[in-house]
């Protein structure tokens, strides 16, 4: 029987989840979803330094607005400090771990002879007990750490779901500090306490990690824990192929949001960072789930493309149902000061533009003029509302007004019937109609437009 797959993400909350923390949370959450799992939220704010609480809400809202919802969690872990105490305690018993009394001068002196000799500075092992060893008088008041004894022979290896095989000599690895000395125990500690008390069964990280777990593996199994499986990912590189960070624009998911993104495409467009199946570049979040696999996570570096992300999010826009982006649309245009309230329905203004908007911000610029009167701008009055073009949008008035169904076909039918009464041509009519009614030259079609305005306001603006 294989135990149930068992997944966490476990951001450090010094900002904000920022792109590469939201693809390692995807894949941890995807993985969780495709396997009938659990997704597991732990909050690693041990750093006291740097971690702050509006970190937190920054990651927790990060991951809502992604809708990547944790099953358990979030579990804190300066809230369960008594429990690695008591793990700390467990392996001073058993012998896993041992106090150090080395002093910071001591340590120092050490680093600098073995800096002078061209060795790499790694602790001696002065204090770990060996049978057969005598240990050095405990010195008068020196509060000791606690070191890892890690073992000094073999070797540790695991089979990364990602990487492939990934080995590491323990002569490599010198004994590391569980705790310090003020009792606190340290952050590669605290992950596998974690882990084990979790029933973490595939640990999915970034793979500046890759360092860590063979410390993290060589103490689950002194403290008899089974241990996960690894996949650790490889990094993002912005678009011009460098590692990905703070220059490329984009600190925060959050932004996202607020430059006018849908949840959705983001999601998708993560996904294929590193992911793939197949051919494919659109899909849905229930084809995602059903489709993701650790077995299909490339290696190598994965480029962030702008380009792309733009492009999905175009496609996600046009597909969304209308009455939802019209909800997306007027919170953003209330943040505009534009009222919606007595204005054209927004879901059928939404409707028209959303074929060609590239972003959520576009759309509430572009429907914006339904709501708000019309200024029209001295050099496109001049442009565009020419005397022959004034007298056909007169009697293309008339005919509108006499219209008894305000429907596409009916308003197209009077534009042409106007066009030809005037001898003019479509643009010579639609773009001064543009102008009079929004004060722009270009929208989608123009029937479709004037039907979405609405009779009143159409003639209203008309006749102003
Ligand atoms: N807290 C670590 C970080 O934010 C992640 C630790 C882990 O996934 O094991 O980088």
């Amino acid at each position: 029987m294989t135990s149930p797959v068992r997944t966490r993400f476990a951001p450090s909350p010094t900002g904000f989840l920022h792109i590469g923390g939201a693809r390692t949370a995807l894949f941890s959450w995807a993985y969780a979803r495709h396997m009938g799992g659990t997704f597991v939220l732990r909050i690693e704010d041990t750093d006291l330094a740097r971690s702050t609480p509006e970190a937190v809400q920054a990651i927790l809202d990060g991951m809502a607005w992604l809708g990547l919802t944790h099953d358990e969690g979030p579990f804190y872990q300066m809230q369960r400090m008594a429990r690695y105490k008591e793990v700390i305690r467990q392996m001073l018993d058993a012998g896993t771990a041992y106090y150090c009394y080395t002093s910071k001068e001591e340590l120092d002196a050490l680093r600098a002879e073995q800096e002078a000799k061209k060795l790499k500075p790694r602790y001696d092992g002065r204090w770990r007990p060996e049978p057969g060893k005598t240990l050095p008088p405990i010195p008068a008041g020196v509060q000791p750490v606690v070191r890892f004894k890690n073992p000094t022979s073999g070797t540790v290896a695991w089979d990364d779901l990602v990487k492939g095989h990934i080995e590491f000599a323990n002569a490599e690895l010198d004994d590391f500090i569980v705790a310090r000395a003020d009792g606190t125990p340290t952050y590669n500690f605290c992950v596998v306490v974690d882990d084990w008390d979790m029933k973490i069964s595939h640990v999915i990280r970034g793979d500046d990690h890759v360092n860590n777990t063979p410390r993290q593996i060589n103490v689950l199994k002194a403290l008899g824990a089974s241990v996960p499986q690894y996949a650790h990912l490889s990094m993002i590189l912005g678009d011009d192929g460098t590692k990905l960070s703070k220059r490329h624009g984009a600190v925060s998911v959050m932004q996202y949001f607020e430059d006018g993104y849908l949840p959705d495409a983001v999601v998708n467009y993560l996904a294929r960072l590193g992911w793939s199946h197949g051919d494919d570049e659109v899909f849905s979040r229930a084809q995602l789930i059903e489709w993701f696999d650790l077995g299909h996570i490339t290696p190598s570096a994965a480029q962030f493309n702008t380009e792309k992300l733009n492009w999905l999010n175009a496609q996600y826009i046009k597909a969304a149902d209308d009455e939802t982006l019209a909800t997306d649309i007027h919170a953003r245009l209330e943040k505009r000061g534009v009222d919606t309230k007595g204005g054209p329905d927004l879901a059928a203004v939404v409707a028209v533009y959303k074929e060609r908007a590239a972003n959520l911000n576009e759309l509430a610029e572009a429907v914006t003029p339904f709501y708000r009167a019309v200024a029209v701008a001295p050099e496109l009055a001049e442009k565009h509302l020419t005397a022959p073009a004034r007298a056909a949008l007169a009697s293309l008035a008339s005919r509108l007004a006499a219209l008894s169904a305000w429907e596409r076909e009916s308003i197209s039918q009077a534009i042409k019937e106007t066009m030809k009464e005037h001898g003019l041509k479509m643009p010579q009519v639609a773009i001064p109609l543009r102008v009079t009614l929004l004060g722009v030259e270009h929208t989608p079609s123009i029937d479709a437009v004037v039907e979405a305005l609405g009779r009143d306001r159409t003639l209203a603006r008309l006749a102003a």
